[in-house]
């Protein structure tokens, strides 16, 4: 059997498997992506972070594209959370009368989405074929070098590479390849029953398109509208409600609203989607591990393939497509001779650790604030003394360092870029007895700093402020965002 070769081969065409694969094109380098299904096809996973759709897509060159696509603008979060009995609302805006160019992101059907992305792989020359399963992987030695999988008319076949990335989703087949264990955290777990509904009721103007999520004795509903009418509506229950929810997923998911007043109110005139994609009742369980190893000798793990944090904060997508920049860098940077592969790897594994670490850390706070009647919010608009609400006073913070596309916001954004940092380190620093133990620490502190540098080179590119290195004696991103460079301060 003839192998044919590439310098890179990508198992998967979801969120990251695509950025991967166009970011690593995007540097001249001959990608291979083979995605099991034919797109477009149905994925969970539909609301997306500032990050991801103003960051990394930007990045990749989409950005009229999703504009285009008209997908629902989603300007922060409603929370029916914790102690206080009304709902509550952020926004990434600083306020909502004054939203910045990029204070927003989109409630996405990801079955579009995903195929935007993977067709913009197509279009940064990346050869995709679809309907083709990837069975294992090929290795030499320590190294793997190469895949093999199955196509569509069930053809065999092997392919080789200079570097192999499992971007195959939480179901991977290969992620136990790069050696190390997948871990299942023990505080998440927890199950997922999921469907869509035709005429649900919105939120109030201006935040119809936010993602509403509301907390009861039983667990928490996810509500995000996908279109004028269309709303998944989710529920994350214990896992030990997992026998009653497999039973029979309709008369528990039923219950399970009934159980919720806010949700049922908001479905009073609403219809459940009975066919089609949005048909099925899904259930997913156990869905918040790590891997313990991210990368061996010619293999790197990007996306929920690598590790996946409970949905609250709409995470996913946004560490597949981290995941997948951080990745490609490695990459770039190593094909081009510039770096070797062990210092190149250490940091795209430091960073995306320290990344998932972040959002861990941050939704066992947010969870035991459930039961603590302190909020994490009050505690923002304690530090950031401004006249908005507690919530939008935190996320203000992270939405000021998004904004900005034109000359004259960019030079904005550098400004709300120092008062960010300050602010965090405000946070991190204060002696106050009642601070969360979040802003204390020194992981959350740089990644919240560090999320605004993606996103300020997205937009400022060369102009971007010198940026230090997250790790002593690291590296740093090139000017242009897609290799690493050494760090010359
Ligand atoms: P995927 O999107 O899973 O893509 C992997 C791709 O690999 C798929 O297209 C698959 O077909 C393909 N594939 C699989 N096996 C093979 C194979 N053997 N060969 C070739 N191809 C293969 N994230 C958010 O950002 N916002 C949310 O609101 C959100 N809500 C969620 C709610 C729930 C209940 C859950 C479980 C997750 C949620 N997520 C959310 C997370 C989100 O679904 C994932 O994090 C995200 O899809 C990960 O992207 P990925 O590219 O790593 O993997």
């Amino acid at each position: 059997m003839s192998v044919e070769t590439f310098d890179v081969v990508v198992a998967g065409g979801g969120p990251g498997g695509s950025t991967v694969a166009a970011l690593v094109a995007m540097q001249g380098h001959r990608v291979l992506l083979l995605e099991k299904e034919v797109f477009p096809r149905y994925q969970i996973g539909e609301s997306l972070l500032p990050s991801t759709v103003h960051g990394v897509c930007r990045l990749l060159g989409v950005t009229d594209e999703l504009a285009a696509a008209k997908f629902p603008v989603k300007r922060g979060g409603t929370f029916r959370w914790g102690a206080r009995p009304e709902p509550w609302t952020f926004s990434f805006a600083v306020s909502p009368r004054m939203t910045g160019p990029t204070s927003f992101a989109y409630q996405v059907e990801r079955a579009r989405f995903d195929e935007i992305l993977l067709n913009n792989a197509k279009s940064k020359g990346v050869t995709v074929r679809e309907g083709c399963s990837v069975t294992a992987v090929v290795e030499e030695g320590d190294r793997v070098t190469g895949l093999r999988y199955t196509d569509s008319d069930g053809g065999e076949h092997e392919v080789g590479a200079r570097f192999v990335i499992d971007a195959s989703g939480n179901k991977s087949r290969l992620h136990a390849s790069v050696g190390g264990t997948r871990e299942y955290s023990e505080f998440f777990r927890s199950l997922a029953l999921f469907g869509y509904f035709e005429n649900g009721k919105r939120l109030p103007e201006p935040y119809s398109g936010n993602i509403l999520s509301v907390a009861f004795d039983s667990g928490w509903f996810w509500y995000i509208p996908l279109s004028d009418t269309l709303t998944s509506v989710g529920v994350v229950v214990r896992r030990e409600m997992a026998e009653k929810i497999q039973g029979d997923r309709e008369k528990a998911y039923n219950a399970l609203i009934a159980e919720c007043p806010l949700i049922a109110e908001y479905l009073s005139d609403a219809r459940r989607v009975t066919t089609g994609n949005y048909g099925e009742l899904r259930v997913r369980k156990d869905y918040s591990y790590h891997q313990t190893k991210f990368w061996r000798p010619g293999m790197i793990l990007v996306g929920d393939a690598a590790c996946f944090v409970d949905p609250v904060f709409s995470s996913g997508v946004h560490l597949a497509t981290y995941s997948a920049l951080l990745a490609a860098r490695s990459i770039n940077s190593v094909l081009a001779g510039d770096l070797d592969e062990k210092t190149a790897f250490d940091e795209f594994e430091g960073r995306y650790r320290r990344e998932y670490g972040v959002f861990y850390e941050f939704l066992v706070s947010f969870y035991q604030m459930n039961v603590n009647e302190e909020s994490y919010f009050w505690h923002a608009k304690k530090v950031t003394n401004n006249e908005h609400t507690e919530f939008e006073s935190f996320v203000d913070l992270v939405g000021g360092v998004a904004s900005g596309e034109t000359a004259l916001a960019a030079s904005r954004l550098a400004e709300r870029s120092a008062e960010f940092a300050g602010a965090v380190d405000q946070m991190a620093g204060g002696d106050d007895g009642d601070m969360v133990p979040l802003f204390k620490s020194h992981v959350v502190k740089q990644v919240m700093q560090e999320g605004g540098q993606v996103q300020m080179k997205a937009v400022l590119g060369e102009d971007a402020a010198p940026e230090e290195p997250v790790f002593p004696g690291g590296l740093v991103s090139s000017p242009d965002g897609m290799k690493w460079l050494p760090y010359r301060g």
